[in-house]
């Protein structure tokens, strides 16, 4: 293994996901619907397979199908009230995954630091560290340790995040609404951070891919719509979280074109261009709902609605078995402190250094349950943070 990738071998994924398939749990691990995504999206697909247009099934544009790109700087130049350039301003990518990755790849120099909030969707370490970046992290922790905890309750120290901002940084890796807690940030909370990239002259790299998940009264803002944000910002949302299709892995990224031009760098010389079929079809998605945009029935709605039924059918129900969920103000993940049945469960079973990798593993095994342990998303100096706690994906389970 090259010296970049050494330490950054484990994940939790190929974990956890083997092991859903040698234990066959119900599976409230890793994160995807288990329902069908909406009708017209994947007539969507079919159609284009099948298409009189041979061209649909070729290669196309390296940096977006021209349709998706359209379709993309449409909805967000509506969202953000500003012209985005479709060829220039947006692009087209494997998953928001490799939005990611190329959005780090493409702006680290050796050396670079970037601030990390904990919990954090653990791919963003390694995305540094193998691209030469030192990550600095920062935690959210509940400012309420009785009665009902909600998302919101969990916050970052303004010191401490001042703190961490100095003349080595590149930028701050934003995930908003959060995975995994749940945690739609305050214009308060993204305004202190906007004020302290702008001082420092940093980038934000903004992971929104939850941004169509967001339960009433909150709302999701956009740092980019802050004032003079969209010039140091990159934003970056998700196929497979906005309708429902995980497995079509096409994510984007938007944002002013001189940072975007990195992104089309590392994207061309790597993946260079994505599939043509799933991205004609995201993009006769993203018409479809751009005409009944602010309409009940527009899925950037309707799906939220469906999830509150599921996010309480869960938040109760963790409760009653002895748990004490954070409940999310957006998202399909649910983070619960599980302590109180550590006298149920036989955590000497297990190996792992840490508890809660021994509680979701022992409860997978003996009670056919499976869940994250949430210390995957800690720095190693703070994965004690996560070890009282589990997380659970609630879009999979049955209301009745
Ligand atoms: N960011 C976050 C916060 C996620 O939870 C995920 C997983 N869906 C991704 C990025 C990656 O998304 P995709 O499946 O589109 O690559
Ligand atoms: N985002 C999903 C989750 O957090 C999927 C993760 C993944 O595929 N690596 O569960």
């Amino acid at each position: 293994l090259p010296d970049r990738f050494v330490g950054n071998d484990k994940s939790v994924w190929v974990e956890y996901i083997q092991l859903a398939l040698q234990h066959k749990p119900v599976n409230l691990g890793q994160g995807f619907p288990n329902f069908h995504a909406p009708e017209n999206v994947r007539k969507a697909l079919a159609n284009a397979a099948l298409n009189e247009n041979p061209l649909l099934n070729q290669y196309t544009r390296g940096f977006g199908h021209p349709r998706l790109v359209n379709a993309i700087a449409a909805l967000y130049s509506k969202l953000l009230s500003r012209k985005l350039d479709p060829t220039t301003e947006v692009i087209v990518t494997a998953g928001a995954y490799e939005a990611l990755y190329a959005a780090i790849q493409g702006h680290t120099s050796p050396g670079d630091e970037w601030i990390i909030i904990e919990p954090f969707f653990d791919c963003y370490e390694p995305m540094i560290r193998t691209a030469g970046g030192i990550p600095k992290f920062i935690p959210l922790k509940p400012t309420k340790n009785s009665g009902i905890i909600s998302s919101g309750d969990w916050m970052y120290d303004k010191n401490e995040m001042a703190s961490l901002f100095n003349k080595r940084t590149k930028g701050i890796i934003l995930n908003t609404p959060h995975n995994p807690l749940g945690k739609v940030f305050t214009h308060d909370e993204l305004s202190f951070i906007a004020d302290l990239a702008k001082k420092w002259n940093t980038l934000v790299v903004s992971d929104e891919v939850y941004e169509w998940m967001v339960y009433k009264p909150h709302e999701h803002i956009r740092i980019a719509t802050l004032p003079d944000m969209y010039e140091r910002t990159i934003t970056i949302g998700s196929a497979g979280k906005t309708f429902s299709v995980t497995g079509w892995k096409i994510g984007w990224a938007y944002g002013p074109a001189n940072l975007l031009k990195n992104l089309q760098v590392v994207h061309q010389n790597s993946l260079y261009t994505c599939s043509t079929p799933i991205q004609e079809a995201v993009a006769v998605g993203f018409e479809e709902e751009l005409k009944k945009f602010g309409q009940p029935d527009c899925y950037f709605t309707s799906l939220a609605e469906e999830l509150l039924e599921k996010r309480d059918f869960m938040a109760k129900f963790l409760a009653d078995v002895g748990m004490a969920p954070t409940i999310p103000e957006a998202g399909y993940f649910m983070v619960a402190n599980w302590t109180q049945l550590e006298k149920n469960v036989n955590l000497d079973e297990e190996q792992d250094e840490y508890k809660d990798y021994r509680f979701t593993k022992w409860m997978t095994k003996n009670v056919g349950l499976q869940g994250i342990p949430p210390s995957a998303f800690y720095s190693k100096e703070h994965k004690h943070l996560g070890e009282d706690n589990v997380r659970y994906c609630f879009i999979k389970v049955i209301v009745n």
